[in-house]
């Protein structure tokens, strides 16, 4: 049995603000049906120190870039946890990288610098009892791990860096570097130096044993101009060491048949029951009630990779259809503000509510018809996995992991009996309306939508799969292959 030390800046349930919590939440367990133990190490932030259950402490740092830090082994339900206990770092308000005010730490980089100093230290086998095979860091925030074992004295256990989002890279003023305790070797075009500042991804993507990303398509888009965020160099150089593996969701989290957030719970086989959910959905957003009218969910980050304000100009031909918009999300401002107020102007149509709400995330999946996804990119995406176990008609751009996990309702398909969703192409306003069109006809043909709805719901979007995908890469890198 092999023994993974996965790094992580977020970890479902205790601290998330995306897609990243999901999956370092998830594939521990995963693993483990698939011969692969998983410790976890994640800052202390408050949310984190308090939901650690049977925490003791198994290490002390004295100094840990300018404070002492604590470990702290304890675990939250199934998660075995190591905890970097560093108050001077990590005990703030705020979310893992923002003050409350919503600007960035100024010290982020000395933050998630300590992560990566603490995960390959440990990694290494600091702790006396606890020996690991690979260190597995994820996105910018622990992608300093890998570096730090690149300069490790004596043994080391093998590196993977999962990219989950390209997008963000760690990028600080070269001024940091001095402060991060490597040789001035590491600070090269082929290490952490990106336009003459320290880049965390960069360095990472250099250094890891293998890189893999959450999707194969995403995997491919990245070596691109068009997708690869300045890094497409790197990605070119590390291609022979990059995989792509499809995420999965908690599939007891997200199971329509045990769902204590959702009112009315079903199955594939029970799916009438799905119909309370929608009143149920109605009238929490100030929804017309009616099961006749399509109502398309959202549930999302409001930025500019997901694509969403090209849903707002295709909203009053929507309207006229009779289709209504279920909006769960929050984000950029300006955004926000557009659906509130096309809400407050179309009553009875648009419901939206702007924040974070698992339950309401829950009730979308289960009471909306179809689930928009327009993204300008997506590396993998979550709510689409969602939506198709719910039942849930995914409608998404093809891109990343949308393209990999929907299959589009095309002629082939549809004759075929295959179809899950719908995908659009390009990725713009003009692609969506097109989508947008292609959906509303497919609503009007009740056999096909509900055989479509059968198919999503019998699709597999576990973490079984994507676990076992996993291990062999953690065992091609013990056998030497890597
Ligand atoms: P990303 O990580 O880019 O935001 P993903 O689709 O990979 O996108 O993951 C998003 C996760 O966050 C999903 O689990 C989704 O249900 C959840 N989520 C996003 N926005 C909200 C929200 N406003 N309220 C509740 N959950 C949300």
């Amino acid at each position: 049995m092999s023994r993974v030390l996965s790094v992580t800046s977020e970890i479902y349930p205790l601290i998330k603000t995306g897609g990243l919590a999901d999956v370092t939440g998830a594939l521990p367990l995963a693993l483990g049906a698939a011969g692969v133990e998983t410790t976890s190490l994640v800052p202390g932030y408050p949310a984190v120190r308090q939901g650690l259950q049977n925490g003791g402490e198994v290490w002390h740092f004295p100094d840990m870039f300018g404070g002492h830090a604590n470990v702290i082994r304890g675990t939250a339900g199934s998660l075995d946890l190591l905890v970097l206990d560093a108050p001077h770092l990590f005990a703030r308000p705020g979310n893992p990288y923002n003050a409350p005010d919503g600007r960035e730490w100024h010290d982020n980089g000395i933050r998630f610098a300590a992560l990566g100093a603490a995960g390959a230290a440990i990694g290494a086998g600091l702790i006396p009892g606890l020996s690991f095979d690979i260190v597995h860091a994820h996105d910018w925030q622990s992608a300093m791990a890998p570096v730090y074992l690149n300069y490790h004295n004596g043994p080391r256990p093998g590196t993977v860096l999962t990219i989950h989002n390209l997008a963000f890279q760690g990028r600080f003023a070269a001024s940091l570097f001095p402060r991060l305790g490597l040789p001035g070797s590491a600070f090269g075009f082929d290490g952490l130096e990106y336009h003459h500042d320290v880049s965390f991804l960069k360095g990472g993507l250099c250094f890891a044993d293998r890189l893999t990303t959450v999707s194969p398509t995403y995997a491919r888009e990245i070596a691109t101009e068009e997708y690869g965020m300045g890094l497409e160099g790197v990605i070119q150089y590390r291609a022979a060491s990059l995989t792509g593996i499809v995420n999965g969701i908690d599939d007891a989290v997200w199971n329509p048949a045990t769902d204590d957030l959702i009112p009315h719970k079903f199955s594939r086989g029970r799916i009438t029951q799905r119909a309370g959910n929608k009143t149920a959905l109605q009238q929490r957003l100030g929804l017309r009630e009616s099961q006749a009218a399509l109502v398309i969910g959202v549930v999302s980050r409001l930025t500019e990779q997901k694509g969403l304000d090209m849903l707002l100009e295709h909203l009053p031909a929507l309207i006229r259809d009779g289709v209504q918009i279920a909006l769960l999300g929050s984000g950029d401002r300006e955004l926000e503000f557009s659906f509130i107020e096309a809400a407050a102007r179309n009553p009875g149509s648009i419901g939206c509510v702007i924040g974070y709400n698992e339950q309401l995330a829950h009730l979308i999946q289960a009471g909306s018809d179809a689930l928009l996804v327009p993204s300008r990119f997506e590396p993998c995406g979550l709510t689409q996995l969602c939506a198709l176990r719910y039942g849930s008609i995914p409608v998404v751009s093809r891109v990343g992991g949308l393209a990999d996990t929907v299959i589009d309702a095309n002629e082939a398909a549809l004759t075929a009996g295959v179809a899950t969703g719908i995908q659009f192409s390009p990725a713009t306003a003009e692609g969506l309306e097109d989508a947008l069109r292609r959906l509303t006809i497919l609503w009007r043909n009740q056999p096909v939508w509900q055989r479509m709805q059968r198919n999503a719901m019998s699709a597999d979007v576990s973490w079984r799969n994507p676990a076992t995908h996993y291990a062999a890469l953690y065992n091609a890198i013990l056998a030497g292959s890597a």
